[in-house]
């Protein structure tokens, strides 16, 4: 699928000249290269040195090099009020996400507002025409697995100034929030707790990842198992198309189809030709749709008009480009602001607790906990247990004052006197809410997840259900505490399994994996 015309902004993955595998480079394990993650420094003069010193490299590309030495200036020109910098140091903190990867880019850019969104883009796509190997890619918390915020062009840093968050407006299911893209999960979760709501899609990276850049990756966690995606959580987005202009994207009756598909703006070509698209495709698309409800992998085309072109024709539904730009990283355009929906957070839910010895049982204890519907179901391994317990350190910053003892009291205590000092192989974790436990007690739902040589427990300690919840969510960081001259390599998407295979799987993973 292309989504540019002629004088189109040159997008990452759409771009056929765009970075080639031989541009890839695997990163280093360095110690410094942890240390400068998450910082977003403002890039307060061009060229100047704001951030802590990196290991120092080779440029890996300079391909077209005038459009990246010409770009500041052009910029500058068209009103661009940002910081710009290609100082080496500020490339290099920006080469690196959570991935395995690490892509120099030649210049990186921090918008103040969605003016400067829309003139970077209007230039950038201008100057393609005499400079083929600029791109805009954006870049938000960079916790990203698979590398998506990098690029060897221009990276566009959303987190700096663009992180507002709006009032929340109570609702009969709940809530609506609006936010910038560089908003921080945590930072908007906290604004809806005091509304008793949340957004059900969160990620277990929700401490460190933005809302925009989560749903520009369409991400998914532990509550999507019931509530989906976080495309199944956007009322509506503002995006920059690469014409330069703002829109407003949310769903369309036949009606107001029909008459934005009249317009002659960017917004009106990509739904026309997407419309197009559907049309002529729609059966093969139907064929190929994926079976499972979990899948971020390439375009969500199917969500974008579910009830079929016919039905849409004559006024059922609605074609939704949201379906679209969500999952899309940043490839179609710009997420400049995102109207989010949130529903209320569920209360007297029950944490159900199976630690396994051997795996071979986990899929019959899985299939039983998903008879019950429950909100999630998780899992640790012993590594991850083993970690927790050795780096009690790690959970101060997670957990505030007596929170912080005495849920390390939890732990010492499950491994000490619970578990006769063994970590369990997997331990899982399974959460049920009030109206299913209503019907079926927790401690039923507990026996009938227990399987030999294993017996699942419901944990009403509220400190021990903080602790195996810390750990799970702690998991990848944890990683990072094997040895501290490393760091771990994310280099397993994530992967869909039958639940009645995932004993097998288990085991077949953790063999390669030795
Ligand atoms: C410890 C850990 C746990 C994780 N757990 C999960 C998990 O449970 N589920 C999950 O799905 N992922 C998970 N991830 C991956 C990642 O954290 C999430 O996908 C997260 O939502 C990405 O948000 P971010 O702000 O870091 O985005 P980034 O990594 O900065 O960007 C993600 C993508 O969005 C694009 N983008 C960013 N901003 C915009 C914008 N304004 N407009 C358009 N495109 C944009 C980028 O180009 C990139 O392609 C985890 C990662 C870590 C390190």
């Amino acid at each position: 699928m292309k989504t540019s015309s002629s004088t189109s902004l040159k997008v990452k993955s759409l771009n056929p000249k765009a970075k080639k595998p031989s541009a890839i480079k695997l990163k280093k394990p360095t110690k410094a290269k942890a240390k400068t993650k998450y910082a977003h420094a403002e890039l307060e003069h061009s060229h100047a040195p704001i951030l802590p010193t990196a290991v120092k490299t080779k440029p890996i590309l300079k391909r077209n090099p005038l459009g990246h030495l010409l770009i500041e200036k052009m910029l500058r020109e068209a009103g661009f009020r940002g910081g710009i910098s290609s100082d080496k140091r500020v490339l290099e903190k920006y080469s690196t996400d959570e991935s395995i990867f690490q892509i120099n880019p030649q210049v990186v850019i921090q918008p103040k507002n969605r003016t400067d969104l829309e003139i970077a883009t209007k230039v950038v796509a201008r100057e393609t025409k005499r400079f083929t190997s600029l791109s805009l890619t954006p870049r938000a918390a960079g916790t990203g697995l698979s590398g998506g915020s990098l690029s060897d062009s221009i990276v566009v840093d959303v987190v700096p100034h663009l992180h507002k968050i709006g009032e929340v407006t109570e609702t009969k299911d709940g809530a609506l929030i609006t936010c910038e893209p560089g908003a921080m999960w945590r930072e908007v979760e906290k604004k809806l707790k005091r509304h008793g709501t949340y957004i059900p899609s969160y990620t277990s990276s929700k401490d460190i990842c933005t809302i925009g850049g989560s749903v520009a990756n369409n991400a998914a966690g532990p509550d999507s198992l019931r509530y989906g995606h976080c495309a199944d959580w956007v009322e509506s987005l503002e995006v920059v198309f690469n014409d330069g202009h703002t829109y407003t994207v949310a769903p369309l009756t036949y009606k107001q189809f029909k008459s934005l598909t009249k317009e002659k703006h960017e917004y009106a070509r990509i739904t026309r030709e997407i419309f197009a698209l559907l049309e002529k495709n729609e059966k093969e698309l139907l064929k190929a749709k994926p079976k499972t409800p979990k899948n971020t992998a390439g375009y969500a085309l199917w969500h974008i008009c579910p009830q079929g072109v016919a039905a849409f024709k004559k006024g059922k539904g609605t074609f939704d480009l949201t379906r679209l730009i969500s999952g899309s990283q940043g490839t179609i355009g710009i997420i400049a602001g995102l109207t989010m929906r949130a529903i209320p957070i569920p209360q007297n839910t029950s944490l159900v607790v199976l630690p396994l010895f051997t795996l071979d049982e986990s899929a019959k204890a899985i299939l039983a906990a998903l008879e019950y519907n429950p909100i999630n179901v998780e899992i640790f391994d012993s590594l991850t247990f083993d970690l927790a317990l050795k780096n009690p350190d790690f959970f101060k910053k997670r957990l505030v004052g007596m929170d912080y003892y005495k849920t390390l009291l939890a732990m010492y205590t499950t491994y000490h006197i619970r578990l006769g000092r063994k970590t369990p192989e997997f331990t899982i974790l399974a959460t049920f809410d009030e109206e299913t436990t209503s019907e079926t007690p927790a401690e039923d739902i507990a026996r009938a997840m227990s399987v030999a040589g294993a017996k699942a427990r419901v944990v009403r300690n509220p400190h021990e259900v903080e602790m195996y919840l810390q750990i799970r969510r702690a998991s990848f960081s944890l990683s990072k505490m094997i040895d501290p001259d490393k760091r771990p390599a994310a280099f397993l998407e994530d992967m869909t399994v039958p639940p009645e295979n995932l004993g097998k799987f288990f085991v077949e993973i953790k063999k390669m994996l030795k």
